[in-house]
């Protein structure tokens, strides 16, 4: 279980922008966090993520406090989770071509020897063909793009999925395709997922639990 117990979290300790949150995700459950632009669902989606620690609060996976860290949370706890943004191209080092950005996490932990098959695996799993693998992000679209953040967030078979808003650029049929892939890795691992939005359509058809920002709070 992947549980978010009282967070308070932001940029300046005096300002916080997420206050007293809590919210738990159960292994296989896909919870939609609804709630408008502004009101703090990404800052709490890289608090979930290990990505931003908290200012107070507890971030706990099975149990064991995992929020306890000063510069960047520990490797084995990070590769939990697969994180998915809304603008990939913002994520990715513009030098790198699709094939490579998709296997970075496996470069980072070692683990080159998988890289050729678990590389053709994604692309068909996220719909990309294979001329499109050796393009750098300049020369494939948004979508494109996004569907290799995607592949590149599920390399390391993650239990946990984040994904912030990871449709809101896109066009319906792709956003459609991408919902799809992530449901057909967690049909295959049972992976549990957080999807941030201000969609409440498509979380509603996405996610089986939603949860309205203005919701949360100390009872939650
Ligand atoms: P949402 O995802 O719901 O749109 P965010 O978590 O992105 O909300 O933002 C919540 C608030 O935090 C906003 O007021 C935003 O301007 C501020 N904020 C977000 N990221 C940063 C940052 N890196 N530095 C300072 N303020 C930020
Ligand atoms: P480092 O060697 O610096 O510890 P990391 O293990 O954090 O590197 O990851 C290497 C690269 O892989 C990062 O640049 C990041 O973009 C990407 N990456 C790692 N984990 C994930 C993930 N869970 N979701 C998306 N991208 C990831």
């Amino acid at each position: 279980m992947l549980e978010l117990r009282a967070i308070t979290a932001g940029y300046d300790r005096r300002t916080p922008v997420v206050r007293d949150v809590s919210l738990s995700v159960e292994p296989g459950e896909a919870v939609g966090l609804l709630g408008p632009s502004g009101c703090g669902k990404s800052t709490l989606a890289r608090v979930a993520a290990l990505l931003h620690r908290p200012d107070s609060g507890t971030v706990l996976l099975d149990g064991e406090p995992v929020h306890r860290w000063r510069h960047r949370a520990p490797r084995a706890h990070r590769t939990a989770f697969g994180v998915v943004f809304q603008q990939p191209r913002l994520s990715v080092d513009p030098r790198l071509r699709l094939t490579d950005l998709m296997a970075e996490p496996l470069r980072a932990t070692g683990r080159r020897n998988e890289i050729p098959d678990r590389v053709a695996e994604l692309a068909t799993a996220v719909g990309l063909t294979p001329d499109l693998l050796t393009r750098r992000p300049h020369e494939v679209s948004d979508g494109q793009l996004q569907r290799a953040c995607l592949a590149r967030a599920l390399v390391l078979r993650p239990r946990w999925l984040i994904c912030d808003e990871i449709t809101a650029m896109l066009d319906a049929s792709t956003s459609a395709a991408l919902v799809a892939a992530v449901e057909d890795y967690r049909a295959e691992t049972g992976a549990g997922l957080l999807a941030v939005g201000h969609d409440h359509a498509l979380l509603n058809r996405w996610c089986g639990r939603l949860v309205r920002w203005d919701d949360l709070g100390p009872a939650a």
